[in-house]
C-alpha cells in the first residue's frame, strides 16, 4: 500500500464558505445533538408537537432543518446548490417524504422524483438523482413481497402500481441519460427493493450505468451480495451501479431480530462492518471498468483508503465511475477537501415539507448521537476552525 494521503484537518478549506455566524450556529446545534438525553427528549417532543398541530415549524425550519436540509422545495434548495457548486461539490436532491400509505401520495412523490431527474439533467451541479422505494409503496406491502407471501387482490394491484412507478422513473432517467440511485431500506423490505433494482439495471444499464442499487455493509451477507450482483451483471451484459453505505437502521434491525427471535442480520461489531465496507471499496476499485460506484460515507479512514486505492490502481480522481458522497450538514471536511483535490464528490441535500422530513431529521440526530466518534469529530473540527478565526 502506498502512502497517498489527503489532509482532512484543513479546516480553512472545509469551512471556506461559512461565515463566522454560520459556524457559531453549527457549533451550538452540534453541541445540543451531542447530548443523548436532549436528543431523545427533543425528538419525542417534536413528533408530539406536530401531532398536536403546535406552531413549531418555524423553529425547526430555522435550526435542525436548516442544518440538514436544503429547503421545502427544489427552488428553495437553489442557494445550497449554488454554494456547493462553487466548491465543485455536486448536489443530490433527495425528496425526503417517506412512510406514507396512500396511492395519491405515492403518485405525487413519483412526479416529484421526475422533477428532480429533470433538474439534475439541466445542471452539472446536480450529478445524480435519488429515490426511495418506500416513498412509492407501502412499508407493509414491501415487507410482504420481500417475505414472498401471497398477496390479497388489492395488494397485488398496489404492487403492480408500485412497480409501474419505479419503472416509469427509471425509464425516464434512462431516456435522458441521468444516473439515479435507489436507496436501501430495512432488511425485511430490502429483497423487494433489490429485485426491482436488478430488473431496472438489467434493462437500463446496458450502454452506461444509469441505475445504482444501494448496498449496506453492516449486513453480514452484503459483501457476498455485492460480488454476486457483479457476477449477475457480467453474465447479463450490463454495468453494475452501486452506492456503498454502512447502513442507517442498526438499532431497529437489532430490536426487531430480538423481538421476533431470529438471528440479527447486522454484524456483531463496528470493526466487522468497517472491514466489509473497506473490502467492498477494494472490490469495486479492482473492477472499476464495469462497476460504477459511490462511497456514501463520513468515515475518514474509508475515504482515505479509497483515495489511496485509486492512486495505487492508477484510477484518476475524476474517473466517472468513482464518486464520494456525504449527507448535507455532515462531513464537510471530507467533501470540500476531496473536491479541492479533483475527486468527484456530492452531497445528499434532503428537501420536502418540514413535517415530512421529521423521520429523516430524527435519524440524523439519533445517528449523530450514537455514531461512535462522528459527533465529536464534527465538533473538534468546528472548534479548530473557530480557534483559527480567533472567535
Ligand atoms: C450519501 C449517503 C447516502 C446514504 N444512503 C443510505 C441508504 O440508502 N440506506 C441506508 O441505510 N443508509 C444510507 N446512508 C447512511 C449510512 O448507511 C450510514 O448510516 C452513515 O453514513 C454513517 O456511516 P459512516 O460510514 O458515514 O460512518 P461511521 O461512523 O464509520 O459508521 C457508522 C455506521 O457503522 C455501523 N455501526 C456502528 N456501530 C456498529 C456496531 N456496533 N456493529 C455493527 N455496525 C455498526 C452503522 O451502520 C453506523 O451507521 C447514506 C449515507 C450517505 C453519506
Amino acid at each position: 500500500m502506498n502512502d497517498y494521503k489527503l489532509n482532512f484537518e484543513d479546516t480553512a478549506t472545509a469551512f471556506s464558505d461559512k461565515s463566522n455566524l454560520d459556524l457559531q450556529k453549527k457549533h451550538r446545534l452540534f453541541r445540543l445533538i451531542n447530548s443523548p438525553l436532549l436528543t431523545n427528549f427533543g425528538t419525542r417532543l417534536t413528533a408530539a408537537a406536530f401531532r398536536l398541530h403546535l406552531p413549531v415549524k418555524k423553529i425547526i425550519k430555522r435550526t435542525i432543518f436548516a442544518h440538514f436540509c436544503g429547503g421545502e422545495t427544489i427552488e428553495e434548495c437553489q442557494p445550497t446548490i449554488d454554494q456547493l457548486g462553487k466548491a465543485r461539490i455536486g448536489t443530490i436532491l433527495d425528496y425526503s417524504v417517506e412512510g406514507k400509505s396512500e396511492e395519491a401520495v405515492f403518485e405525487s412523490t413519483k412526479n416529484e422524483i421526475h422533477r428532480t431527474i429533470t433538474r439534475a439533467k439541466e445542471d452539472d451541479c446536480v450529478p445524480f438523482a435519488v429515490f426511495k422505494v418506500t416513498g412509492l409503496a407501502d412499508f407493509a406491502l414491501l415487507e410482504k413481497v420481500s417475505a414472498n407471501k401471497e398477496l390479497l387482490k388489492q395488494e397485488a394491484t398496489d404492487w403492480e402500481n408500485a412497480k409501474k412507478r419505479v419503472e416509469e422513473i427509471c425509464a425516464y432517467a434512462h431516456s435522458i441519460e441521468q444516473p439515479v440511485f435507489i436507496d436501501a431500506e430495512e432488511s425485511w423490505m430490502q429483497d423487494a427493493v433489490d429485485n426491482l433494482a436488478f430488473d431496472m439495471m438489467e434493462k437500463y444499464n446496458r450502454e452506461k450505468p444509469i441505475i445504482y442499487n444501494t448496498i449496506q455493509l453492516y449486513r453480514k451477507d452484503r459483501l457476498e451480495f455485492l460480488k454476486k450482483s457483479f457476477e449477475r451483471a457480467e453474465e447479463g451484459g450490463y454495468f453494475l451501479g452501486v452506492k456503498l453505505v454502512r447502513g442507517a437502521y442498526m438499532e431497529k434491525e437489532r430490536e426487531r431480530a430480538e423481538e421476533m427471535d431470529y438471528l440479527s442480520p447486522i454484524h456483531a461489531d463496528k470493526a466487522a462492518t468497517d472491514r466489509d465496507f473497506n473490502a467492498a471499496l477494494e472490490f469495486c476499485i479492482k473492477n472499476v471498468e464495469r462497476i460504477a460506484f459511490v462511497a456514501g460515507t463520513h468515515n475518514e479512514r474509508s475515504v482515505q483508503l479509497l483515495a489511496r486505492l485509486m492512486n495505487e490502481h492508477k484510477v484518476e480522481p475524476n474517473n466517472p465511475n468513482v464518486c464520494y458522497s456525504q449527507l448535507y450538514g455532515m462531513g464537510d471536511n471530507l467533501s470540500y477537501i476531496l473536491a479541492k483535490n479533483n475527486f468527484n464528490v456530492s452531497k445528499y441535500v434532503p428537501y420536502g415539507p418540514v413535517q415530512d422530513t421529521i423521520p429523516y431529521l430524527i435519524r440524523r440526530a439519533q445517528e449523530n448521537t450514537s455514531v461512535q466518534g462522528q459527533m465529536s469529530r464534527e465538533l473538534d473540527l468546528l472548534n479548530k476552525e473557530l480557534r483559527r478565526r480567533s472567535i
